[in-house]
């Protein structure tokens, strides 16, 4: 079996739905996306073709659904195209369940308009069968899913992927230059950008949709409904039909914690679009100059949650600021700006995690941090707080307090304030490890867009990832000091801690 946090991550195989694809293009974007996972055969029987949704919720510009339709299209079967959502995820709450039924809910009345077959099958409690997939596999001529290294994504396919007995392919539909691309670890934003730069316009070129030719007959629904039912009655929600409290009661059946809220900001392809174009006309004009201020809070997309749950393309988001751009008076600064954040440091993240086996580790980190972290470890910390005062936002330090305060009761933090927030916890814990283990429990326990491979590269930037030595300084060592004190030199603290505490802490 594939491993595919290995540096020798087998992207490309040759026929990895690429026999069934009429265009170049189409081609040479999906092989450099696509991985086998377990080398095995495509099943001659297999009734139709299934995409297994994991972490890219939308229908378009999908290219594990691409390549789904295309394969299905050549050997004439439909597609099936499944989702689920267990109780067992790490921090599972009612904030990520939210989220995660509103975007399932768009993307089914998307797939009702386009005459796609989708299902999504909630596991509310933890007891509820857990063998609905494999069901579903073993009827498939193979299975395809995203490729997403984070979020117990990859563990949980390659685990279907030894199980099953049909061929497994994971797609990339995170990066907008195929993240197969990059065969080694990059080493820095300036290694990488300048190659994602030379591929940009082409990854950029819109690509149709294809829908399947063959549609499912009645039967095969209404076997599929028994399928999913076998082990226990679980049944296709329906997500289409469904109100915001009929989403809301559902999630308060669920076998998860309810102390972490859901946020205000919705779920959904249709509310991620319209957040797009509200930041291409607010906050695009301004990108290069206000992205830090944190202030008012309007400098930045916010798109971060959307982009995480693959509710919106990159592609898309890119497409859209390039058109808009010259109607809401951005400047070439402005675009290259955002255009950065969105390619170079979000694929680098991605690459990290893809190209290195232990990438939340810190002994994944380069030779120089670990000689400075081996200097330091012993050095006494100018303040410590237990994990529970640095949870409920009740440390000495208001600038800090504010930023956690944002990520519980908004589910996110500002850019500038979260390298703060990291950085400064390095100071309040015993170690490097322990301030490491705190930085990823808050992160993805409060934050929307967290298990992402960005949050592994925010993180591990924090500690010294794709950094250089910053001189020799107590408990930093080498690794770049960020201190909360200096912060009013780079935003409006008191705005920003006026805006945030303006909300409620759960
Ligand atoms: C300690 C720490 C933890 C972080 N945890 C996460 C996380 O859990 N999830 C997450 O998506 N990002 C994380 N980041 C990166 C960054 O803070 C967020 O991506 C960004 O603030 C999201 O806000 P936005 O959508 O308004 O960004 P915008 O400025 O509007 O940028 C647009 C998009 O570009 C990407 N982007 C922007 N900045 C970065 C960056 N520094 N690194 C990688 N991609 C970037 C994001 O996808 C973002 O949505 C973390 C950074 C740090 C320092």
């Amino acid at each position: 079996m594939m491993d595919v946090s290995d540096f020798s991550l087998p992207f490309g195989c040759a026929d990895a739905g690429a026999h069934a694809l009429d265009s170049d293009f189409v081609r040479d974007q999906l092989v450099p996306r696509t991985v086998d996972l377990n080398g095995k055969t495509y099943r001659p029987d297999g009734e139709y073709v299934l995409y297994w949704m994991q972490s890219t919720h939308r229908l378009d510009e999908n290219w594990g659904l691409r390549a789904a339709i295309r394969t299905a299209n050549r050997v004439n079967l439909p597609v099936v195209v499944h989702q689920g959502l267990d109780p067992t995820y790490p921090h599972a709450s009612d904030r990520h369940h939210t989220f995660i039924l509103q975007g399932a809910r768009d993307t089914a009345r998307h797939a009702g308009q386009l005459g796609l077959h989708y299902q999504f099958v909630l596991r509310r409690r933890r007891d509820d069968d857990r063998r609905v997939l494999d069901r579903l596999a073993a009827r498939a001529y193979v299975v395809f899913t995203d490729l997403f290294p984070t979020a117990g994504v990859r563990e949980r396919t390659e685990r279907l992927a030894e199980r099953v007995h049909c061929r497994v392919l994971a797609v990339d539909s995170v990066c907008t230059v195929p993240s197969g691309t990059f065969t080694k670890p990059e080493f820095a934003a300036r290694t990488i950008r300048p190659k994602i730069a030379k591929l940009l316009n082409v990854a950029l070129e819109p690509v149709r949709d294809e829908l399947p030719r063959v549609a499912l007959t009645d039967t095969l629904r209404a076997s599929l409904r028994d399928t999913i039912a076998a082990g226990g009655g679980l049944v296709p929600l329906p997500l289409a039909g469904m109100s915001d409290e009929e989403i809301a009661h559902e999630v308060a059946q669920c076998e998860i914690d309810h102390a972490v809220p859901a946020v205000s900001q919705r779920g959904g392809s249709v509310a991620a679009l319209e957040r797009c174009v509200q930041f291409m006309r607010g906050g695009l004009p301004h990108y290069d100059e206000q992205r830090n201020e944190a202030g008012n809070g309007e400098g930045t997309s916010r798109l971060s949650p959307y982009l995480h749950y693959g509710q919106i393309a990159s592609g898309r988001v890119l497409r859209e600021a390039r058109a808009r751009r010259g109607d809401v008076g951005a400047s070439d600064a402005d675009l290259e700006a955002f255009v950065q954040q969105v390619t170079t440091w979000r694929e680098l993240s991605f690459n990290w995690c893809v190209r290195t086996r232990h990438f939340d580790r810190l002994s994944s980190l380069p030779d120089w941090v670990q000689r400075t972290m081996a200097e330091h470890v012993n050095d006494p910390r100018p303040q410590r707080y237990p994990l529970e005062d640095l949870e409920s936002a009740t440390t000495g330090d208001r600038l800090w307090n504010a930023s956690q305060h944002e990520l519980v009761s908004q589910g996110i933090i500002h850019n500038y304030p979260r390298m703060l927030w990291g950085k400064t916890i390095l100071l309040w814990t015993e170690n490097y490890e322990q301030a490491r283990t705190w930085m990823f429990h808050l992160n993805d326990k409060y934050a929307l867009d967290g298990r992402d491979p960005n949050s592994v590269g925010g993180i591990m930037w924090c500690l010294g990832l794709w950094d250089r030595p910053w001189g020799n300084k107590p408990v930093w060592g080498g690794i770049r000091p960020m201190v909360t004190h200096r912060a009013k030199l780079k935003f409006d603290v008191e705005g920003y801690i006026a805006r945030v505490r303006g909300t409620r802490l759960i």
